[in-house]
């Protein structure tokens, strides 16, 4: 399945829950971001570094704040302004004056892509607002005056207008006559050096709000945070009862936050999403946990313990809690290998007329002879001839002794041109090892992939260990069919299943 192969391309580190403390993974940003008040603004041109001082475009900012903006394109000049303040800033001039008396910007405004840029810093200075450069994350901070208050969270969803284009400027133009310029004081030849410092950091005021979170919803085998902004998860894993703590500092809700929130304010922010098709997760809980720093706290109720993986990808703004199903300690694993139909029931016939049953045979003794010298593995075959046991017979089987994992092997048939490998799970605890498998079952067939689908089968539905069901390829399809049929596909495919086995218990 396409979106789950998506995932393997993103940074991710394995968690137990014996561990403890857990740190997040984040993946690689590629783009600076630039935050105003807890919310992600779209400029058209990112903030960007020039001289060790950190630019943003000063429009979609400023603007956002309530700011008047204004764009003299003879002048060459912009305007910040509302009732109380007027900064006036020109091209590649680096004093500005704010309220009429001149200031030294450190750097000139410069523009881009018909965006003026302006250093952080100065913004910061000249409105008297709090901003940060936060490198790690390649992130630029804004705070409004009015969201410095810890327990403001009065904040407008809003897309930005324009992403910060100031006025119409035709490229290269250059004939704005100079003498309208306004004078320079003199600043200009006396400016001081570069700044030995790195721009505008300004980190000795953590901000309070860096992310609202949107939604949090559960997915098969993963509880997702949709963020907007910055969010720096802290997880710890607890015992009695079994649960994983996520601690988001700085975030808040967002006004629209889903599941909504509790509508009296005596109940206070807080919710909890239940969850009922998980072999661990019972319920996901959510509240504010602490006002000051404002931190939100999201606990993963389990009813056992189970592995977790975070994944926090900053670029799609989507926090991801992964469950997986832990992998028993121990030095030997049962497994049971499932040839389908036989005996009785032969199965699909294929268009040569061979039956499907020999095919299913075929693979799994393939598997018994690869994995036999395995003293890790005990491998458990519901047939190894052509006789019939009923799909309760398989089920009890597999559940009685205690398998780990249970692989049923067929092939299919449909339509003359329905052709490709497939695999199917039915639990949610089966999802991880069908995606595993499949993955390497479509390498070793090199047939069409369709992917990993859920569907009720007996063997897979009524057994309890993750269980999956394979179908190699349709025997109804003249292309598939003669493959089915090499020696070739079969070793490939038997080797494949052995890996897949090894794979899920961690044993390669
Ligand atoms: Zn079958």
């Amino acid at each position: 399945m396409k979106k789950w192969t998506s995932l393997l391309f993103v940074a991710i580190v394995m968690l137990f829950l014996s561990t403890g403390m857990a740190h997040a993974a984040t993946t690689v940003q590629l783009k600076p971001k630039l935050i105003l008040d807890g919310k992600t603004l779209q400029p058209k041109v990112p903030p960007v570094i020039i001289d060790n001082f950190v630019m943003v475009p000063v429009r979609i900012v400023t603007e956002n704040m309530g700011y008047t903006v204004n764009y003299d394109n003879k002048k060459k000049q912009v305007t910040v302004s509302d009732d109380s303040t007027e900064v006036r800033m020109t091209l590649n001039k680096a004093t500005a004056y704010v309220d009429g008396s001149a200031q030294t910007m450190g750097i000139s405004p410069q523009i881009k892509s018909n965006n003026v840029l302006i250093p952080l810093r100065f913004l910061g200075d000249s409105l008297d607002i709090q901003v940060m450069w936060d490198n790690r994350i390649k992130a630029a901070f804004v705070y409004s005056s009015g969201n410095t208050n810890p327990g403001n969270t009065d904040v407008s969803d809003t897309k930005p207008p324009e992403g910060g284009m100031i006025g119409n400027l035709p490229g290269g133009q250059g004939n704005g006559s100079d003498d309208t310029v306004p004078p320079e004081d003199g600043m200009i030849g006396n400016l001081p050096d570069k700044p030995t410092d790195p721009g505008p950091v300004l980190p000795s005021v953590p901000p309070q709000v860096a992310g609202h979170i949107q939604e949090v919803r559960y997915e098969p085998e993963a509880v997702v945070l949709k963020y907007d902004g910055l969010v720096t998860p802290s997880v710890t894993s607890l015992d009695f009862p079994k649960r994983v703590v996520v601690d988001l500092p700085s975030a808040d809700f967002n006004t629209n936050f889903l599941p909504a929130l509790p509508a009296d304010p005596a109940l206070g922010k807080q919710g909890e999403l239940l969850v009922s098709d998980h072999p661990a997760l019972t319920k996901v809980r959510y509240s504010l946990y602490a006002d000051n720093p404002r931190t939100l706290r999201f606990v993963l109720d389990l009813n056992q313990p189970w592995d977790y993986t975070i994944l926090n990808n900053t670029t799609t703004g989507e926090l991801r809690i992964e469950l997986k199903q832990p992998v028993p300690d121990k030095s030997l694993f049962t497994v049971v290998l499932d040839a389908g139909h036989g005996g009785s029931d032969p199965g699909a016939r294929g268009i040569s007329g061979h039956w499907e049953k020999e095919f299913n045979l075929i693979i799994v003794r393939k598997v018994q002879a690869l994995l036999a010298n395995d003293d890790r593995i005990k491998l458990v075959l519901t047939r190894s001839g052509d006789t019939y046991p009923s799909l309760d017979d398989r089920v009890n089987l597999a559940n009685s002794i205690g398998a780990d994992l249970f692989i049923s092997v067929h092939a299919n048939s449909y339509y003359a041109s329905t052709n490709g490998t497939e695999t199917y799970y039915t639990r949610a605890n089966s999802l991880s090892f069908a995606k595993l498998m499949h993955s390497l079952m479509v390498q070793a067939t090199g047939l069409k992939d369709n992917g990993v689908r859920q569907a009720g089968f007996k063997v897979i539905k009524y057994t309890t260990m993750p269980a999956i069901l394979l179908e190699a390829g349709y025997l109804s399809n003249k292309v598939d069919e003669p493959r089915l049929w090499t020696a070739a596909l079969q070793d490939r495919v038997a080797a494949a299943i052995a890996n897949g086995i090894k794979q899920q218990l961690k044993l390669s």
